[in-house]
């Protein structure tokens, strides 16, 4: 079984740097997904409350009898003090656990952002009562962590955004690493490049990543998850075959010289797959999260 490197969050919390998603594994794919990740030796699941799929997750985590680092998010429509409370009461219900490890906000609303304030001061509260040992958030900016820095009395452990070679937010990268926030690579392996029409073509077929792939006897996939943790960050690549499970955890026993990571650096085309940060409302993206 592989060993997965440890990274240390701002509060001294050991999170395994590599961790397994989730987003779109249907329910009912849940359970057999996360038990051959489990069984292959990730240590580290990330879900969310808008993914449908927690309750399937803890089944999992519970049914293997193992210690596991469980990341969670709180669903835009959950934004506000009372309800983002009430949305860590959901999840860990679902969950099956009585605290989270890490516990993030999915999204700035950045038209409501004083709403988003007081969803983080929940997270804060949450924090000082020993509910979650870590806080943090995902797809926020610049300017969204600097307004949220400028109240926050905790500063987010974790910032989940879009990295892959095609898209690699220096400014938030840099950001985050001058205020002690660890960077967490979403579509790590560029997801969606490729699953969605994100007008990029698929990370997997390029030419210069499957170069370096040759050179070290690997996969497209296992290069981009060493370039990640090579570069500090943490990455959460997602599949539902036991196969594509066991390959992206892999990575160790291969370095990625210099060179070869600017060549990946060089890839960024500056243009995100995923939806414009600036552009979630709850009038476009709002939705129920339902009731444990
Ligand atoms: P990934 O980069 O993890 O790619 C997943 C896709 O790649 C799936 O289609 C999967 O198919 C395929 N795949 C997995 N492994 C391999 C492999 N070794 N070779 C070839 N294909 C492979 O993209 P995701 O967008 O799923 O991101 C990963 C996780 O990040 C999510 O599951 C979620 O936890 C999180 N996330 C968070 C977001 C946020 O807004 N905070 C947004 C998006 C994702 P198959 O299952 O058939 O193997």
């Amino acid at each position: 079984m592989t060993t997965i490197p440890q990274l240390t969050l701002n509060n001294g919390v050991q999170m395994p740097a590599l961790g397994f998603g989730v987003f779109q594994t249907p329910p009912d794919e849940t359970r057999a997904a996360v038990a051959a990740a489990l069984d292959a030796g990730y240590r580290h699941i990330d879900t969310a409350a808008a993914y449908g799929n927690e309750r399937q997750v803890g089944e999992a985590v519970a049914a293997s009898g193992a210690d596991v680092f469980l990341e969670t998010k709180i669903w835009i429509s959950d934004y506000g003090y009372d309800e983002t409370l009430h949305g860590f009461d959901k999840s860990a219900a679902k969950l099956g656990v009585d605290r989270i490890d890490l516990l993030i906000l999915h999204q700035a609303l950045p038209s409501e952002f004083g709403r988003t304030l007081e969803a983080y001061r929940a997270l804060e509260t949450l924090y000082a009562d020993g509910k979650v040992r870590a806080i943090g958030v995902s797809n926020f900016m610049v300017e969204h962590l600097t307004a949220l820095l400028d109240k926050a009395t905790v500063v987010p452990a974790v910032n989940q955004i879009e990295v892959h070679p095609y898209f690699t937010q220096p400014d938030v990268q840099a950001f985050g690493a001058a205020h002690g926030i660890l960077t967490q690579a979403w579509s790590p392996i560029g997801g969606i490049t490729f699953y969605r029409d994100s007008g990029h073509r698929s990370t997997l077929d390029d030419p210069a990543i499957g170069g370096i792939a040759t050179t070290h006897g690997r996969t497209p996939a296992q290069v981009m998850l060493r370039w990640h943790l090579q570069q500090g960050r943490s990455a959460i690549p997602k599949s539902t075959n036991p196969e594509r499970i066991a390959e992206n955890l892999d990575i160790a026993g291969f370095e990625l010289s210099a060179e070869e990571l600017a060549v990946l650096d060089g890839l960024d085309t500056g243009r995100r797959g995923g939806p414009e940060p600036a552009d979630i409302t709850l009038a476009a993206f709002g939705r129920p999260i339902p009731e444990a």
